[in-house]
């Protein structure tokens, strides 16, 4: 197709819910600006797209996403920037926006997966609801090392569906050896405003400044499999099942020696040059583990040795 045929055909599905309009006739009133008038393409569509709104005596704010003209997209065959696309997805997490341009940020979810989603305050939308599932007509993808996020914008077109969307198992298993355990894990303290708990450094949210935080369990682990590393998140559910060690008694190590990083260390301790396979959904580059299980051979081949020589 011609760059001029994919714009016809653009427009007339755009207009196909407010006028009998064909791509044929589109291309022709393009074909005629842009040779005949010499008018550079973006504005011969422009002028096409007004002259049309102006014929159907809509605005055009009613015609985007509506039939679209976008590929219907899962959001896990999102593998491109700046795309416009249309999905259809359930609201499964709303998160705190850290800053006051955005509207809304959080996880949408389908059959294929689940991916970041944000709304900016400019685009003026009305808001989603969590557990809600939307079509949501011409969002458009968004790239960020590595990891894909869709932006909702002015132009978007939001519609509730009474049906749910069931939000697909997008489980990972990875295993290998946990090779190192990031800065921010053992016991930390967590922001307690309201729909916050962010991890406070130093006694600092990065939004509500200096708070009493709340003790927490986490970590953040380094899995290499051989092939890559991959970083794994435990909560504290699953650190208290990875570690043996629980809140309260993390709580009076960290007493003990007037030193909260010991819990990190402990771990550390327990936990770096053994295998795991862990399983859960992955975030962006991170598996959310919600299963763990050592395995029985230690990472190191040393180990090993010293093992079958002291036995
Ligand atoms: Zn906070």
């Amino acid at each position: 197709m011609t760059d001029l045929r994919t714009h016809a055909a653009e427009i007339a599905d755009q207009f196909s819910d407010h006028l009998d309009v064909s791509a044929d006739e589109v291309e022709e009133r393009l074909e005629s600006l842009v040779s005949e008038y010499r008018v550079p393409v973006d504005e011969a569509r422009r002028s096409v797209v007004n002259s049309y709104l102006d014929e159907a005596g809509i605005e055009r704010d009613e015609l985007a996403g509506g039939a679209g003209g976008n590929e219907q997209t899962l959001l896990n065959d999102i593998d491109e920037d700046e795309k416009w696309v249309d999905v259809r997805a359930k609201v499964v997490e709303l998160w705190e926006p850290r800053s006051e341009s955005v509207a809304q940020v959080g996880l949408l979810g389908d059959d294929s997966g689940r991916m970041k989603f944000i709304a900016f305050t400019t685009s003026e939308l009305p808001e989603l609801e969590e557990g809600k599932s939307y079509a949501l007509g011409n969002v458009v993808t968004d790239e960020y090392q590595g990891n894909f996020s869709v932006k909702l914008n002015r132009t978007t077109s939001i519609t509730e569906l009474d049906e749910e969307i069931e939000v697909g198992d997008d489980s990972t298993s990875v295993e290998g050896a946990l090779v190192d355990i990031q800065s921010g894990s053992g016991l930390i303290k967590r922001c307690p405003e309201e729909g916050c708990t962010r991890v406070l450094q130093n006694g600092r949210c990065s939004e509500h400044g200096s708070v009493e935080g709340e003790f927490d369990l986490r970590i953040k682990a380094v899995v290499d499999d051989g092939e890559e590393v991959h970083e794994v998140i435990f909560n504290r559910e699953m650190t208290e099942e990875l570690t043996g060690i629980e809140l309260d008694e993390a709580k009076q190590m960290a007493m003990d020696a007037l030193d909260t990083t010991i819990v990190e260390e402990e771990m550390r301790g327990d936990l770096v040059g053994f295998y795991y396979r862990v399983t859960g959904p992955t975030l962006g580059r991170y598996v959310l583990a919600n299963e763990v299980e050592r395995l029985r051979e230690p990472a190191d081949a040393e180990e090993l040795l010293i093992k079958a020589r002291s036995m």
